[in-house]
């Protein structure tokens, strides 16, 4: 079986391929528009709109379930049976609001804000399904297991050959007879195997048309009169593409992303939140990475990727400065700046003028390289701020580790 890079996880970034996430009732309208069929249900802010959609669904078991970006729902205690509608009220009240933790939002949990009230569904058997890039053979791989539903995870970590996978050729699409040996090997039973070949044809056509990197179903179940249903769904956007899709990106819900990316993202910077302590500053998505990988290697970690672009003006460096330094764990910052039609003195006037501004009380090394890198380092030094050089990578990351130790 040819491996698969792959990750159920909720990672922002994939070296420096951004992704965006929508909430699973968003994800389900997405899948009812390519006609994958999925339970009926309606999206609440409040818990009266919680129990007048069990009204308007009618039945007698609801489900109400927590929507955040993250995965793990039902063992955080974010997904419950509801029998009556005072049950529904209650159980409503519990989840909005409440500090949801699960695997993947980290120990401090994501608020739920939103909650989606849908009819109960009756499972005979939970299977997986995911469309997703794959690096390794530059195709879609469409992968599929008998051992869906919440424990996932494990059986991809203990049992990795309980997931199948094919691999779609890209002129052709995932054909009738690659769906039907995925129904087959994860065992859908024969009356049922058309619903699923239909399931995971239509689940590729809509994972090539929105431009997603991972189009998941989870549970995807079984009913016990035979038909096949999406119970729940993730999907991840490359951002990339997001340009021409208005109509994912009105699903932004600016409540569930990083605050830091959401304002580096109004001044035009490529910012991603990371553990570490020390703040980077840098231009070029490369050289942010090395930048990175060159602090790791003198045994510290990054508190952010930071890629100030091509055109960094004063107010821009100023803009980076201040969303590095909201982050409390930031002990220092390095600067590394390759001046190519960036001139180095332009930036050092920048890092002078946000350092003043910002009244900086870390230390700061700065590396610049290039065109002008004379009048550059001048500025810094006859600024009379706090300001240590460097002159190569090595120098700047094993100056600025010193620094914060
Ligand atoms: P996740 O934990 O975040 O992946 O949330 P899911 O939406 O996948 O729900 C978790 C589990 O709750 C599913 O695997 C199902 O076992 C169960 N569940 C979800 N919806 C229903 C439903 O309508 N009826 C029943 N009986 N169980 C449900
Ligand atoms: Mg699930």
């Amino acid at each position: 079986m040819v491996p698969v890079s792959w990750s159920f996880s909720g990672v922002g970034t994939q070296h420096g391929q951004t992704k965006m996430k929508i909430h699973e009732y968003q994800a389900k309208e997405i899948l009812r528009k390519f006609g994958v069929v999925t339970p009926r249900g309606i999206p609440c802010f409040s818990v009266d709109e919680a129990v007048a959609a069990a009204d308007q669904l009618g039945g007698s078991i609801w489900v109400v379930k927590a929507q955040i970006h993250a995965g793990g729902r039902g063992k955080g205690g974010g997904v419950k049976l509801a029998r009556s509608k005072e049950e529904v009220r209650k159980l409503a009240s519990e989840i909005l609001g409440m500090q949801l933790v699960t695997h993947q939002t980290g120990p401090e949990g994501q608020k739920v804000r939103r909650l989606l009230i849908e009819e109960g569904a009756d499972i005979r058997k939970e299977y997986y399904v995911a469309a997703l890039t794959d690096r390794a053979s530059q195709k879609v791989a469409m992968m599929a297991s008998s051992e869906g539903g919440m424990d996932i995870e494990e059986v991809a970590h203990n049992t990795p050959e309980k997931i199948i996978k094919v691999f779609v050729d890209p002129l052709v699409g995932l054909s009738d007879a690659q769906a039907l040996e995925l129904a087959r090997s994860i065992g859908v039973p024969e009356a049922s195997q058309a619903f699923a070949v239909d399931a995971f044809k239509r689940l590729y056509a809509c994972y090539m048309e929105t431009d997603a990197s991972l189009a998941e179903i989870n549970p995807l179940i079984l009913e016990g009169n035979g038909h096949i249903k999406a119970l729940d769904a993730k999907f991840n956007f490359d951002s990339n593409a997001l340009f021409r899709h208005p109509e994912i990106v009105a699903y932004r819900d600016l409540d569930e992303e990083d605050p830091a990316e959401i304002e580096a993202s109004k001044f035009d910077l490529a910012y991603i939140s990371l553990d570490g302590n020390i703040g980077c500053l840098v231009n070029g998505a490369g050289l942010a990475m090395a930048t990175m990988d060159t602090i790791k290697l003198f045994g510290a970690e990054p508190a952010n990727f930071l890629d100030v672009g091509g055109g960094a003006t004063t107010e821009k460096v100023t803009e980076a400065f201040k969303i590095m330094l909201k982050n409390p764990a930031v002990k220092g910052i390095l600067v590394n700046i390759f001046g190519g039609i960036m001139r180095c003195d332009t930036i050092a006037n920048g890092v002078v003028a946000a350092a003043r501004e910002v009244k900086l009380k870390v230390p700061l090394v700065v590396r610049m390289k290039g065109t002008n890198e004379d009048i550059g380092k001048k500025i810094l030094a006859d600024s009379g701020l706090p300001i240590i050089s460097a002159d190569t990578m090595a120098e700047a990351a094993q100056k600025i580790v010193a620094a914060v130790a």
